[in-house]
This record gives structure tokens, C-alpha cells and sequence, in this order.
């Protein structure tokens, strides 16, 4: 066997076998570079590591270091809900992978973008995931019967979706109550006779006080695509296993540019983080009850990554309504929206009411 050519980032823009020429792919299953006609593989080199970013100094300085994702990365916009996807040749793009309608427009190149520092590669195979999502699919509750014919592989895709996590380091001041209960003996009436009895009171103390938090890897979905509480319970990923971003990784895959700019973003982060120190400053207030009246907080230390995650996307129609669903490309974890007949409601409701009827026939029998 000859030797393999080494993949690095002048020769990236096809990763052909030196087999047989065809393209190779990134296989879940071998986490490497793969031709998918005779059995050669190839580890993916990836040098350098995954760094933080600074914050600040980005946002100073502007978005620098555009970057296709890939050199013949190719782009396409879906008419339907204004998804972009971005492949690499001979990948296609003939249906969207989020909302299912067909794709007419031309591919163009694709948009640089900030480089991400990261990619999670899959390791779910499309074969997994699907299965997975049948099984998903069967365990609904009162889904429609012609669902389950829905669960084929062509509808699911496999996606890198961008993210943003943020690091930061948080100090903050807060003000609000303590409330301490106590008890007082209160007298009553009943049936013209005097009783006692214990009740609970609250008073309230004025308080202040500092929270400092370290927040470490704050994952924010950078895609406009996907409905964000599905994939915040895709949570956790297994970040340890990141890599340095290599085009290598997107072979045979989708990818998605952000959409969500890296500010936005950390908007986004900072409602969560405030939740968090919203609750140190109630555990700081201790006592029986709190209210935090104000809370201002300083974030230094911020640092951000941009990172692909591995999903597998679907989406279906049922009764013109788009069905979105997603599976995490590490874990197999399927979520997603789901449609209920309401025929079969409807049935067991029906029974239900009968059963009922028929008992109360039995009691009015029985009484006779
Ligand atoms: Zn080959
Ligand atoms: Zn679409």
C-alpha cells in the first residue's frame, strides 16, 4: 500500500482515498477519515489545542480571522424557514434538514465565518440514531399511527451546529430580605366557644451582601434553526473530548454558520448566569424565605469558544405542521416535538366516560 497522503490544511478541500479516489468521509464509528468504497481509513491529524478566546478584545477589535469553514465549502438557504446549511462537494442539499420542504435554490459558496476553535466529532452512526428515534417515536403516547411510517433514515441529517460557550467570572452585589418565621397564639371562635391556636408569621430584615461565581463553559446554541429547548436538554457535552477544528471532521456532514453573533450570544449567557447568582444570593440570605430586590454583577475574566456540536436533524410534516427533531450525535439522546391524534384521545375518553356510566348503572342496580 502506498503511502497516505497527510491531511493538512493545504490539502483539505477533498479528502480523496489513495485507494480507489473516491471521497472519503469522517465515520462516527471509527472517529476517523473513511472511504466509504474499500476499506481504507486514515486518522484525522488535528495539532494545537482548543484555547479560549478573550471576550472583550474580540468584540474590540471586530470579527477577524474570516475563514470559509472549508476551501469549497458550498452554501444553501432553505425558502421555507430561511435555514442555511453549509456542505462540502459531493455532499447535496435537496431537502432542509430543519423544517423538510425541498431546496430549489443554487448552492453558492459559503460565507466565512469566525473559525471555529472546536468540533465534537460524531460518534452516534446514522444507523444508531435513527434507531434511536424509532424508539423514541414508538414510546409517544397517543401519537398518530402513520407517525411510526415517518421514521425512515433519509430523515434525519447530520449537522455540526454552532455554538458559543462562555466562560466568566462574576462578583455581585445584592440587596433584599431575610424572613425568619415565628409563631403567635391567636384566639377563635367555634360553635360559641373560645379555642387557641399556633400561626405562622414572617418578619422581614433588610439585607445585603456579595456572590462571586466562577461560570466555566456555558454552552449557547449560535443557530437560528432549531428550537433552543430542545437542544438545551441535549445538556451535557462532553467537551473533554473536543478537538481542534479540522475540515477533515465536516466530510460527508452539514454544518451550520452562526447566526447568533458572538454578543448576542453572551446576552444569552448572561440571563442564565444571572438566574445562577440570582439563587447564591438567596442561599447567602438564608433564614425561611428571601426576596432579592436588586442584584448589579461585574463579569471579568470572559472568554468565549466556538465550537460545532454534532446533531442529528429531522424534521417532519403532519397535517402541515412542521415536526422538529433532534439527537445528540455523542449520547444518541432524542428530543423533539410530537403530534397528538386526537382521535386516539378522544377514544379513551370515551371509554372512560362508558366505564363510568356502567358503574354508576352496577351502584343503581345493586340499590334496587
Ligand atoms: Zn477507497
Ligand atoms: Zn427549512
Amino acid at each position: 500500500m502506498e503511502n497516505a497522503p497527510e491531511i493538512n490544511k493545504e490539502n483539505i478541500n477533498r479528502f480523496l482515498c489513495p485507494n480507489c479516489g473516491a471521497n472519503m468521509v469522517f465515520d462516527p464509528k471509527k472517529g476517523k477519515l473513511a472511504c466509504p468504497y474499500c476499506a481504507h481509513s486514515q486518522e484525522i491529524v488535528s495539532d494545537g489545542t482548543v484555547d479560549e478566546r478573550d471576550y472583550n478584545e474580540f468584540i474590540r477589535r471586530g470579527m477577524q480571522n474570516l475563514q470559509p469553514m472549508a476551501q469549497n465549502a458550498m452554501q444553501s438557504r432553505c425558502d421555507s424557514c430561511g435555514a442555511i446549511v453549509n456542505f462540502t462537494p459531493p455532499e447535496t442539499s435537496t431537502v432542509c434538514d430543519f423544517c423538510g420542504a425541498k431546496i430549489v435554490a443554487q448552492p453558492k459558496a459559503a460565507d466565512p465565518l469566525v473559525a471555529p476553535e472546536g468540533v465534537l466529532p460524531f460518534s452516534i452512526t446514522p444507523p444508531q440514531a435513527v434507531s434511536n428515534y424509532e424508539k423514541w417515536l414508538s414510546s409517544l403516547w397517543f401519537a398518530p399511527s402513520a407517525l411510526k411510517n415517518m421514521a425512515q433514515a433519509d430523515k434525519l441529517s447530520s449537522v455540526y451546529i454552532p455554538y458559543w460557550t462562555y466562560d466568566a467570572y462574576t462578583q455581585s452585589y445584592y440587596t433584599g430580605e431575610r424572613g425568619e418565621y415565628y409563631y403567635e397564639t391567636e384566639t377563635y371562635w367555634e360553635n360559641g366557644e373560645q379555642k387557641e391556636r399556633e400561626v405562622r408569621k414572617t418578619s422581614w430584615y433588610p439585607v445585603s451582601g456579595n456572590v462571586w461565581r466562577q461560570f466555566d463553559d456555558v454552552c449557547i446554541p449560535a443557530t437560528a434553526s432549531l428550537p433552543e429547548k430542545y437542544l438545551n436538554k441535549l445538556e451535557p457535552w462532553d467537551l473533554q473530548s473536543l478537538k481542534p477544528y479540522e475540515p477533515a471532521y465536516l466530510s460527508g456532514h452539514k454544518a451550520q454558520t452562526y447566526q447568533i453573533a458572538l454578543d448576542a450570544g453572551f446576552e444569552k449567557f448572561k440571563k442564565i448566569a444571572e438566574n445562577v447568582i440570582y439563587g447564591d444570593a438567596r442561599s447567602d440570605i438564608g433564614g425561611d424565605e428571601q426576596r432579592v430586590n436588586n442584584v448589579s454583577t461585574d463579569y471579568s475574566n470572559v472568554t468565549f469558544k466556538h465550537l460545532l456540536l454534532p446533531i442529528y436533524a429531522g424534521a417532519y410534516r403532519f397535517n402541515d405542521k412542521v415536526f422538529q427533531i433532534v439527537v445528540n450525535g455523542r449520547t444518541g439522546e432524542v428530543q423533539g416535538e410530537r403530534p397528538f391524534s386526537w382521535l386516539k384521545i378522544g377514544c379513551l375518553v370515551f371509554v372512560i366516560l362508558g366505564f363510568i356510566l356502567f358503574l354508576i348503572m352496577l351502584i343503581a342496580l345493586v340499590k334496587k
